[in-house]
């Protein structure tokens, strides 16, 4: 087999080798279906199982209250843009805050299906920190608050929770689902795009708490609609199988190999604290572009000094088998995508390389 690289891709991302070995193994051959996952009816009983697994896993790693539903849905996180503010929105007013480039699409997409208030915007500051929650001007009675827990463009990552009282907060997770725990109580909605941290691209996971379902608009296109999902677990059309495999496979394997977020986030904080510490002892070398209080554990973004240097860094970066660390063009320099699926050992070879670097360009 061809040599695998350290792969920093901010997404579709890493995947646990572990995994992606056990997924090797079974392909052909779903233990029980006697055909690949590929193959079988999303109504046989052989993939029932994969989808109850893959709930049951979120349920236990989140310790999910009892008045939330999980969706499998197709359409990726973007599409939950839209379905929000369908489903929810409806014509009312919805208060979002502007964090970065994803909540820049939600806002666009949220404002052809109704009033959106923008609660804070941190664009002035080119996306370099979340708010504090007495900074955010709040609708009285707004149908939602949208938040992004992750900004994966910018590297920006909430640790507290926006308090937004009575008001049902909507959060996009695409970039940090099941990164860490969270108390999935004080959220109205929370959905995540797979191919960060738990599965292929095309797939999104959405808990969304009862009351919300309730309150959905009425005749909406059935493939948009949250009731229309919940009340068929999922499996109104074909569902992403595969995706919905590998989301079981990657879960259980959190919940069984890793032991449980609390683990996940040692292992996490670990991994952030040595590329960040990295950055600040550069001297000035290498910049990071987050305020330290919101410095996200998931996307490390830094320039050089000396943008000058970036392209030679960029090009012996994957001469040295270190991948995918281009950043994106609105903040400019690197972008060290370190989800779930990075190990401690690839961050390493990141930290050696960034230091012999500065020693041959200082
Ligand atoms: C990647 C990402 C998205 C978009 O996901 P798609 O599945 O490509 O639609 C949305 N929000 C955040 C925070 C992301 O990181």
């Amino acid at each position: 087999m061809e040599e695998r690289v350290h792969n920093f891709s901010a997404g579709p991302a890493a995947m646990p080798l572990t995994v992606l070995k056990r997924v090797q193994e079974e392909l052909l051959c779903l233990p029980g279906a006697g055909a690949s996952v590929m193959e079988i009816s999303h109504r046989s009983k052989a993939f029932a199982e994969v989808l109850a697994g893959a709930k049951d896993n979120i349920s236990t790693l989140l310790n999910l209250p009892d008045n939330y539903k999980i969706l499998f849905l197709q359409g990726g996180a973007s599409l939950q843009f839209t379905m929000i503010a369908m489903n929810l929105l409806k014509g009312g007013t919805a208060d979002y805050l502007n964090l970065g480039s994803w909540a820049k699409k939600a806002i666009a997409e949220g404002k052809k299906h109704g009033t959106v208030n923008v609660a804070w915007d941190g664009s002035a500051d080119n996306f370099n920190r979340m708010p504090t929650s007495d900074e955010l001007q709040l609708t009285p009675g707004a149908a939602y608050v949208h938040s992004t827990a992750n900004e994966t463009i910018q590297g920006i990552e909430f640790f507290n929770e926006p308090e937004t009282g009575d008001v049902p907060l909507i959060c996009d997770f695409s970039s940090s689902f099941l990164s860490r725990p969270i108390d999935v109580s004080k959220y109205g909605m929370i959905y995540a795009g797979a191919q960060k941290n738990i599965g292929p691209s095309g797939v999104a996971a959405v808990i969304i708490r009862d009351d919300l379902v309730e309150k959905c608009a009425e005749g909406l296109p059935s493939m948009l609609d949250y009731r229309v999902m919940v009340e068929n677990d999922s499996l109104y059309n074909t569902p992403p199988a595969f995706g919905i495999y590998m989301i079981n496979k990657v879960t259980e394997y959190l919940r069984n190999d890793i032991g449980g977020l609390e683990k996940m986030e040692a292992i996490n904080r670990k991994k952030a604290e040595t590329l960040y510490n990295a950055i600040d002892e550069s001297g000035g070398y290498y910049v990071g572009h987050a305020v330290k209080e919101n410095r996200s554990l998931m996307n490390v973004t830094f320039v050089l000094k000396d943008s000058a240097l970036e392209g030679k860094f960029v090009e012996e970066a994957t001469a040295a088998k270190l991948d995918g660390l281009k950043g994106h063009r609105s903040v400019g320099g690197f972008r060290a995508s370190i989800y779930n699926a990075i190990t401690q050992d690839s961050v390493d070879a990141l930290v050696a390389f960034m230091k012999d670097f500065q020693k041959s360009n200082g």
